[in-house]
């Protein structure tokens, strides 16, 4: 291999440029921009085709962001882009109800038994904040719990000890946010039962629900201890505070489903005691168009307009464009093979990539829960938020770059998780463990 393939970015960076003086940033989302990889200009992508996308120089990457997770049957999939054109060529939005909403309601339903209703939105920010407020509305109760370094989405609530995008920025706590909505969240670290019992027990009449990522997305993946799902449902219920997972990314990642009904959890875990109450769904579920869901047990979403008094709305919500998409995507899904080959892609990738770094001497920690890899440069586990701070991330930002020089795209940050598509293949994956052995033996030498 060709140690670095790519040395012309030049109408990336003068695209940059143009876009500081019209777009806040220059980026429409902060996570895009390479701010916590020593910065400068992120790269213009012109066009996806499966495993890969071109940029604006027409230099070819392989691509591990997948859009940070929707894209699992990489970009532009026929049946997902037949789907869509269809849906524009009978018009895109009505603000009627329509039939495809009740049949991606039910295919939910049977792929999330805990879904007795739904309700689509747009975005996994919508979904999540909603959850929060039908808890409030049926519990009675005012505060939250969440987990120190989770991330569910940007609304004011759920800002507080974020996870990826806000703490590889720095912003914990954003500003704009009252201290007085703050208060009404109580942040306690993942993977860590006495800590949560503890808030319980000192909050327990206040606390409407205890949010999670059942299986975290943004501090690297990560999965929970044996016993910590159930422990935590537990400690919620005897508090007669409710239940709500956050499955924006870990819905249909890992298999056709989500961590409720997942068999890869640890060994012995009783899938009935780690039940929720309400879950709140994105990115894959909308095949790459905007989409968030939220759902749970009827007589919770009965609190939901117009059955009850908890008010959500949305112009947008369950266009038809989207939920075809939505409905293409687990269609392509639900084929025999896609979450194996998902897993056997993962476990060449991880195993790769552990044998390029200890060849080179660079530590370096794997987490991967099938197709969803994350890569810490230290030697310890990484179990929660502290232990994902605690890596190297000029390390990371130099191993960015090296992956980046050779056509591999990763998220420019070191909290973010390598998603792999159902469209890369093996060639892919040895490409990009040579890729990265090359990368360690530079970081070495550094
Ligand atoms: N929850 C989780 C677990 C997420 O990872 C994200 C986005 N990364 C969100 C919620 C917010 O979703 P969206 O960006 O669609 O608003």
């Amino acid at each position: 291999l060709p140690f670095s393939t790519i040395n012309n970015r030049s109408r990336s960076e003068s695209l940059y440029q143009e876009a500081l003086e019209h777009i806040v940033g220059g980026v429409n989302s902060p996570s895009r921009s390479f701010k916590a990889v020593g910065g400068g200009a992120p790269v213009f992508m012109k066009r996806g085709q499966g495993a890969y996308f071109w940029d604006v120089d027409d230099n070819r990457y392989i691509d591990y962001l997948a859009a940070y997770g929707p894209v699992i049957l990489g970009h532009a999939h026929p049946h997902v882009t037949a789907a869509i054109c269809r849906a524009a060529e009978n018009g895109t939005l009505y603000g009627t109800p329509t039939e495809l909403e009740i049949q991606f309601a039910r295919m939910l339903k049977s792929a999330i038994p805990s879904l007795d209703k739904v309700r689509f939105v747009n975005s996994g920010t919508e979904a999540v904040m909603t959850t929060i407020r039908v808890a409030r509305a049926y519990t009675g109760r005012n505060k939250i719990i969440k987990f120190a370094g989770c991330y569910h989405g940007h609304s004011d609530l759920v800002l507080v000890a974020a996870g990826s995008g806000p703490s590889t920025l720095g912003i914990p706590d954003s500003a704009g946010i009252p201290t007085s909505i703050a208060h009404e969240v109580i942040t306690v670290p993942y993977n860590d039962l006495p800590a949560l019992e503890q808030a319980l027990d000192r909050w327990g009449s206040e606390i409407a629900a205890v949010m999670v990522e059942p299986i975290v997305g943004n501090f690297g993946m990560v999965m929970p201890k044996p016993g910590y799902l159930e422990g935590l449902c537990a400690a919620a219920r005897r508090n007669g505070s409710l239940v709500i997972y956050d499955e924006v990314i870990t819905a249909f990642r890992f298999h056709y489903g989500t961590t409720q009904t997942y068999a890869g959890l640890p060994a012995g875990t009783d899938l009935k005691a780690i039940e929720p109450d309400l879950t709140a769904l994105g990115k894959i579920i909308g095949g790459g168009l905007p989409i968030g869901a939220y759902g749970g047990k009827a007589e919770i979403m009965s609190q939901v307009a117009p059955l009850g008094p908890a008010y959500q709305a949305g112009t947008m919500a369950g266009n038809p464009a989207s939920i075809s998409a939505g409905i293409a995507c687990l269609e392509a899904l639900s084929l025999p093979g896609t979450y194996e080959k998902l897993e056997r892609l993962g476990a060449m990738l991880a195993d790769g990539l552990a044998r390029g770094a200890e060849a080179h001497g660079v530590p370096l920690t794997i987490n991967r829960i099938s197709g969803a890899l994350s890569t810490h440069f230290c030697a310890h586990p990484v179990t929660d938020y502290e232990e994902a701070q605690d890596t190297d991330g000029e390390q990371f930002a130099y191993f960015f770059r090296l992956m980046l020089d050779q056509g591999v795209c990763l998220a420019p940050s070191k909290y973010e998780a390598w998603f792999l598509t159902t469209e890369h293949t093996e060639e892919d994956v040895s490409y990009t463990i040579n890729a990265a052995a090359s990368a360690f033996k530079r970081l070495s030498e550094k």
